[in-house]
């Protein structure tokens, strides 16, 4: 994590130019029902293919997965996988890759099974692709694996030299999941725009290893864009399970479009404060997409170039859709004054991504900016209450 953390922080210094870096999956493909045909897309990449699904995945697709692999020749060897993405597991399934000799490793499911089929199939230098059946988060499109322990607390990153060969989104599976995982890739989302434009200004290097480009910045404002139009009406369809304009939009957004901004364009504080949160006990019920949509409540009222008309839209758009803006939204409303400034001054330590801003943020900055975020979401959730 330090490495990572040091390397979104490279900027650039002594007169060095630094070079712009884009990176990106090989393949994106989107649609209704693509997941009956998931043998197609794979079979260009191998034939032996082993498929990592946790036990609810695998029991939920095991048979359309089998009738495509069977209808496109492809030999199905699958791994059922505990539900974590811990060391341990991934060991079982290099372990089970090689003795198979697999040529491709698919993760079928959340954020967890698509990281660790990333981890699979870098070890045995195989081709990866992600099927994620959620849109929580913008794990399916990049190159990098969060690590967790087998109790599922947080366990460091990795970053893989290559990004996945093909994403798979079917969007009829990922209206049919419950509605707060759209909810919740909403709230990672909305961090994509505020972060890149912060570390681009910083001039800091983004996890692609490189300052952002002008096509990462426009498919990050292009994120926001998309979600502030059409989030509210995308959340209402999928709550119904039927695949709108406006869902399948959001779903691009949040996977592809989000995904593609953190990894090429940048992080700052949204995601310091949304995986600084899960430290707390009282968090662990929250998925990263809500305790992201409380740092970008929080970055909003950091930084004083935003515009304070735009603070109050994003604010409201997030209590639209019950999006944590409150730390009692967090299951933090008794935090002490003297926990929020040592959760601020954590959040400030020399290796924070807190630092990719163009300012500099102190503990006391961030301790005002959280507390300012705390009120304004209060006081915006009065005015609908
Ligand atoms: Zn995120």
């Amino acid at each position: 994590m330090a490495l990572l953390w040091a390397m979104c922080r490279k900027k650039n210094e002594g007169g060095v130019k630094m070079v712009k870096v884009f990176i990106a999956p090989r393949r994106y493909v989107q649609g209704v029902g693509v997941i009956k045909d998931i043998g197609k897309y794979v079979a260009p990449l191998g034939k032996r293919v082993i498929v990592a699904w946790g036990p609810v995945v695998s029991e939920q697709f095991s048979a359309v997965v089998k009738k495509s692999f069977e209808e496109n020749d492809i030999q199905l060897i699958p791994f059922n996988f505990s539900g974590e993405c811990d060391r341990g597991q991934i060991g079982l399934g290099v372990e089970k890759a090689k003795a198979e000799k697999a040529e491709v490793v698919v993760g079928l499911g959340g954020g967890k099974a698509i990281d660790l089929a990333k981890a699979v199939a870098m070890e045995i230098d195989a081709k990866l692709v992600t099927a994620p059946t959620i849109a929580s988060n913008d794990a399916p499109t990049s190159a990098a694996t969060v690590y967790y322990t087998e109790e599922g607390n947080f366990d460091g990153w990795g970053i893989w030299p290559r990004n996945p060969d093909l994403v798979l989104v079917d969007t009829q599976v990922i209206v049919n999941a419950p509605v707060r995982w759209l909810i919740s890739g909403i709230g990672d989302g909305l961090a994509t725009w505020f972060e890149a434009e912060a570390a681009y200004k910083g001039r800091r290097a983004a996890l692609a290893g490189g300052v952002a480009t002008q096509a990462a910045l426009t498919l990050a404002r292009l994120c926001y864009d998309t979600l502030m139009d059409f989030g509210i009406d995308a959340v209402r369809d999928c709550a119904e399970h039927v695949v709108t304009p406006a869902v399948d939009r959001v779903i691009e957004a949040n996977t592809l479009l989000s995904g593609l901004g953190f990894e090429s364009a940048g992080v700052a504080s949204a995601h310091a404060i949304g995986n600084g949160l899960t430290e707390f006990e009282e968090c662990k019920p929250y998925s990263h997409g809500e305790k992201v949509a409380f740092g970008v409540a929080t970055q909003l009222c950091l930084d004083g170039d935003i515009d304070p008309d735009e603070r109050l839209a994003v604010f409201d758009f997030m209590v639209d859709l019950c999006l944590p803006v409150t730390l009692e939204d967090l299951g933090l409303g008794g935090m002490s004054p003297e926990s929020l400034k040592d959760f601020a001054e954590a959040l400030c330590v020399p290796e924070q991504i807190t630092h990719n801003h163009v300012f500099t943020v102190t503990p006391f900055d961030m301790y005002s900016a959280l507390v300012a975020a705390d009120r304004l979401g209060r006081s915006r959730k009065a005015l609908t209450a």
